[in-house]
């Protein structure tokens, strides 16, 4: 798995949280925002193994976009 899709995973799993969370507290389904809270928690989890320059693997600040080029080694990530 390379970088950017784990970075679109993490970017989907912190929206399927938001809406399961959402969801859940509207219609007091408890499981429900646990499973939103787990995803979110795999999510995040799986960006520290994937989510990192392909060059030097150092991690990318996933909160914010992905660099262009990386921060640590300064080489050019493709787009
Ligand atoms: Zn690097």
């Amino acid at each position: 798995m390379d970088y950017r899709k784990s970075y679109r995973i993490y970017k989907i799993a912190v929206w399927v949280c938001l809406v399961l969370v959402l969801f859940a507290r509207l219609a007091e389904i408890l499981w429900m925002g646990i499973a939103g809270i787990v995803i979110m928690v795999l999510g995040m989890g799986q960006t520290v193994f994937f989510c990192k320059c392909p060059y030097c693997g150092s991690n990318f600040n996933i909160r914010a976009k992905l660099p262009k080029f990386c921060p640590a080694c300064g080489k050019r990530l493709e787009d």
